[in-house]
């Protein structure tokens, strides 16, 4: 048998010019992140926060950057366990980006997941379309993502490697709005397919998930209260626990075949 297809293999390759075998694992999804190394940029509060937690309490060691010292003492107060390191990194520090990645690296000697987290929100309640609201949501929420992902490719994908990037996108990148912060998210879809096109074969997986409106500083909803919100089918806003959740399935080892996708976890706010 084994030589059948050995021989099998080789009328493939001379046909087709290539081999692909897999190896799918034995392991349950929740298994497979013990000892995985994940950096969530922006991992002080909110969904990033949260899902550090999570990573932290499946067996993952976690780096979060933030831009204060002391959010990040509060975070590591808050998980309390050695799993979790932190880095003070202002993503505005563009010019510098790539040094930052080599100490981040250094810090946890591999990278097997990397959730590009860190966003800001449009204000609204200050007038917006200005140059400096532009260059200040566009800087965090697609530049820094598009730079730390193609360091990733240029740096860390070696022959048997594989490395997940996870970028989080907003469902409002599907809805349409002379609004910075819906155009920077948009720009997320487009740069996820570019790269799974460029370095997919390399052995990156990158993905965007786009999650609706959750409980955060950012919305400044809190889990504990009303979770109703008229204009979504489902009724309701979400907690940044189910936004985690999804994270940690696509960064297990039960999802190796998704590439260039932006999955809406939105109560299908989104659909129109
Ligand atoms: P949050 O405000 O709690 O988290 C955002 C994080 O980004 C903060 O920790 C903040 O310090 C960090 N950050 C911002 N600018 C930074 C910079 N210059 N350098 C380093 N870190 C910086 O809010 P959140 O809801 O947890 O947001 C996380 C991500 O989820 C964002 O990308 C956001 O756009 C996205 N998102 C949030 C919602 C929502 O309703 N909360 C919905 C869709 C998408």
């Amino acid at each position: 048998m084994r030589l059948f297809k050995y021989f099998r293999n080789i009328i493939k390759f001379v046909k087709f010019g290539g081999i692909t075998t897999l190896e799918i694992t034995q392991k349950t999804g929740y298994e497979s992140l013990k000892g995985l190394k994940i950096v969530i940029t922006g991992g002080t509060s909110g969904i990033g926060l949260t899902v550090a937690k999570r990573f932290i309490e499946e067996g993952a060691t976690v780096l979060i950057t933030g831009r204060s010292e002391q959010k990040l003492s509060e975070a590591k107060a808050k998980i309390d366990s050695s799993n979790l390191l932190t880095y003070l990194w202002d993503l505005n520090d563009y010019n510098q980006y790539n040094n930052h990645l080599k100490i981040i690296l250094q810090k946890t000697s591999k990278i097997d997941v990397f959730i590009n987290n860190a966003g800001i929100l449009t204000n609204l309640n200050e007038k917006n379309n200005q140059l400096e609201d532009w260059n200040a949501i566009f800087n965090i929420n697609l530049k820094s993502m598009y730079f730390n992902t193609l360091w990733i490719c240029e740096n860390l994908l070696t022959k048997n490697s594989i490395v997940k990037v996870i970028n989080i996108s907003s469902m409002s990148e599907a809805i349409y709005e002379v609004d910075p912060y819906n155009i920077s998210k948009s720009g997320i879809s487009s740069m996820v397919k570019g790269f799974a096109k460029e370095y997919a074969a390399k052995g990156l997986i990158v993905n965007a998930i786009a999650p609706g409106v959750v409980a955060t500083k950012m919305t400044n909803l809190e889990s504990q209260t009303n979770a109703y919100r008229e204009n979504n089918p489902s009724k309701r806003n979400a907690v940044p626990e189910e936004i985690a959740e999804f994270i940690l399935f696509i960064s297990s080892s039960s999802c190796y075949y998704l590439q260039g996708q932006t999955i809406f976890i939105d109560g299908g706010e989104s659909i129109r």
